[in-house]
């Protein structure tokens, strides 16, 4: 009967069950921008659930920013303009 030469050391023989706890999970897309998620939660890329809009995204906060910046640099560009033309 053939036996084994050597003893299977303990890394080898658990390597054996180290991915027995992994399940596979199930993967949803997107309606809105087909986006791979986990079902029933809100999409994390463009942040609808269900067809309405329920999270503010990274995208959207740096939209906002970006004019919140603009309105303020053409602000302080006119009174700029003003201050000048009274003082001289
Ligand atoms: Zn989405």
């Amino acid at each position: 009967m053939p036996v084994p030469k050597r003893k299977r050391s303990r890394a080898r023989r658990d390597k054996r069950f180290a991915n027995k706890g992994i399940k596979i999970t199930a993967v949803a897309h997107c309606a809105q921008c087909q986006y791979a998620l986990v079902p029933h939660q809100a999409c994390y890329s463009c942040g609808y659930y269900k067809g309405a809009k329920v999270l503010t995204t990274k995208a959207d906060r740096g939209e906002k920013r970006s004019q919140h910046k603009k309105a303020k640099k053409s602000s302080s560009e006119v009174i700029d303009v003003d201050e000048s033309g009274t003082q001289k």
